[in-house]
This record gives structure tokens, sequence and C-alpha cells, in this order.
């Protein structure tokens, strides 16, 4: 069975004291939970200090993203080994914003995938078609130049730990969120994707989560779906009451 995963994606919120006092606010709220794993990931400068307040509890620290290289002359990147350093756990990797404004590709993907493994970092890689692509039935070619491309040379023993993100673009931070239907579709498609590429022992472990305007209201519905595995949670995990309710979906 896959244990799910709850994650939360600050994004360009939260100065490290706003982030102390949210993970302060939120430890008695998921006190006692550990049939769930549990994530955030706050901005750079909140790492050390959020991850500090997170260590009582059992919620894990995560990154938004981290350069390829090892240490160098590299102005404004971070490295996988500082991210360790901060106490991060996970990392997410390709989320579509970084796609959309920063010039991730899938090839970026890749190598940051390789790092990130490397580090033994969990990656959190996201994938996801726009609203453009579905409606011109790309959706699932989409996915799949993604996944192909991002996990490109890499081996089923490196990707143990892997997660997968699946996030329509289209649904990130509007309110939209895909149906039920459409979710667990994609979803499917993903896992016989990776079981085709790496093989089935690694896809039917691997957790999927889905992202998309995910709030304590839908989540129970996503959960029930066979393949979704938990959620990567945008603007509902930046309130410790609205965060922990989707943790606590049953
Ligand atoms: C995200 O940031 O990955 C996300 C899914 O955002 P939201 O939940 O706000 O749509």
């Amino acid at each position: 069975m896959r244990k799910p995963l709850i994650a939360g994606n600050w994004k360009m919120y939260k100065t490290p004291a706003e982030g102390v006092d949210f993970a302060r606010q939120l430890a008695p709220l998921v006190d006692g939970i550990n049939d769930r794993d549990i994530m955030i990931a706050p901005a750079f400068p909140a790492l050390e200090a959020v991850g500090g307040a997170l260590k009582p509890t059992s919620v894990a620290l995560g990154a938004q993203d981290l350069f390829w290289e090892a240490d160098g002359a590299y102005t404004g990147q971070v490295a996988p080994r500082m991210l360790v350093a901060c106490g991060c756990r996970y990392v997410i990797i390709g989320h579509s914003e970084r796609r959309q404004y920063f010039g991730e590709t899938d090839e970026t993907v890749r190598r940051k995938v390789i790092a990130a493994v490397k580090a033994g970092l969990v990656p959190v890689m996201c994938v996801g078609e726009t609203e453009k692509e579905r409606e011109a039935g790309q959706t699932f070619p989409i996915l799949d130049k993604q996944i192909k491309n991002g996990l490109k040379d890499l081996i089923a023993d490196d990707l143990a730990a892997l997660v997968i993100a699946y996030e329509p673009v289209w649904a990130i931070g509007t309110g939209k969120t895909a149906t039920v239907d459409q979710a667990q579709e994609a979803h499917r498609f993903i896992r016989s994707h990776v079981a085709e590429l790496l093989g089935s022992t690694l896809a039917e472990g691997m957790r999927i989560l889905y992202g998309g305007s995910v709030k304590p209201e839908n989540i129970s519905e996503l959960m029930a779906m066979p393949d979704i595995d938990g959620a990567l949670v945008g603007g509902a995990s930046l309130k410790p009451d609205s965060f922990s309710r989707i943790v606590k979906f049953n």
C-alpha cells in the first residue's frame, strides 16, 4: 500500500518568522498523525527556521527547487547539499510556474531529478498540461513527453522514492479543480507509463499526487480514487487550519 503524502507548496509567501509561526500553529493540529506523510515547502530563506520549528513534529521539510551542480559560480542558485544541510527531505522539481516563468524545461527537470537523487532528496517531479493542450486532446502526449524526458537516463534503483505530482496547469491557483475522473484518468496513465519505462514494481509503489486548487472540501473525493496518493497544495497550504483539514482527509 502507498502511504499518502500531503505536501504544501508555499511558493513566494512567508518570511522565516511567518513560517515559524505557521509551524507552531500546525504542530498541535497534526499531532499523532502517522498513517500519512506531511511535507511543507517554504521559500529558501525560511527553510532552516521552519525546519527547526517542525523538528518535534512528523512534518517533513521540502524545497521548491534546486540547482544540479554541487557548488560553483552560479549566482542565485541553491545546491542540493545546501538543502540537505537545512534539513530538507523532499524537493519539488519542474513546477509549472518554474516552467512558465523561469525557463524550466524537461532537460533541466531531468538534471535536477538526477541531482536530487544523488543528494538523497526525494524528488517531487511536477507534470501537467495547459488548458490549450487539454482542449487539443494533447494531455497524454504531453504527460508522456514530460515523464519520458524528465526521467531519461535514470533507472528504477535510483527512483525508489520518486514522487510525481500531476498538476493540470489550468487548475493551479484558478479555483478550477479537475474532476475526480479527469484526475484519476491522468494518474492511471502516469502510473502505466512509468511501468513501461521503469517497471511495474516501481510504478505500483510510486506516489502520484494531484495538485490544482485542492481544498478541505474536495480532498476526500480525490483521495478516494485508486491512483491518487496525495496532494500538492498551494493556496490552501498557507493557513494552518485549511492545511490541517486537508491533511486529515478521510
Ligand atoms: C501548486 O502550487 O502546486 C498548486 C497546486 O497551487 P493551488 O493549490 O493554489 O492550485
